[in-house]
């Protein structure tokens, strides 16, 4: 198993979750960040750290669309260890329905 990044971290991109990895697995976008699940040890400690609730353990059903963009994009995204601070607008997109289809960019981030 592996904790997986939804889109509920769109537009969010605290990155307070880069801070706690203890293996350093996510891997920056644009706009949101992802988790390599080949590294992620299952140890959950970032998922309570998540304002946005955009971080689930893939133990949960429907989160298949998700695995798979994991997997996909943290092969072509930089790695992110360290928090450079949520975007400014970053609370006006929390909770917000249909973020993929609306925000989501293949282009990657800026990384550590
Ligand atoms: S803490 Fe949540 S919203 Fe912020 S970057 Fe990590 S997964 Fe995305
Ligand atoms: S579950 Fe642990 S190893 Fe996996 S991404 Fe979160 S903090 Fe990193």
């Amino acid at each position: 198993m592996t904790y997986v990044v939804t889109d509920a971290c769109i537009r969010c991109k605290y990155m307070d979750c880069v801070e706690v990895c203890p293996v350093d697995c996510f891997y920056e976008g644009d706009n949101m960040l992802v988790i390599n699940p080949s590294e992620c040890i299952d140890c959950g400690v970032c998922e309570p750290e998540c304002p946005a609730e955009a971080i689930l353990p893939d133990t949960e059903s429907g989160l298949e669309k998700w695995l798979e963009l994991n997997a996909t994009f943290s092969a072509q995204w930089p790695n992110i260890t360290r928090s450079r601070g949520a975007p400014a607008d970053a609370d006006e997109h929390k909770g917000e329905e249909g973020k993929y289809d609306k925000y989501f960019s293949p282009e990657p981030g800026q990384g550590d």
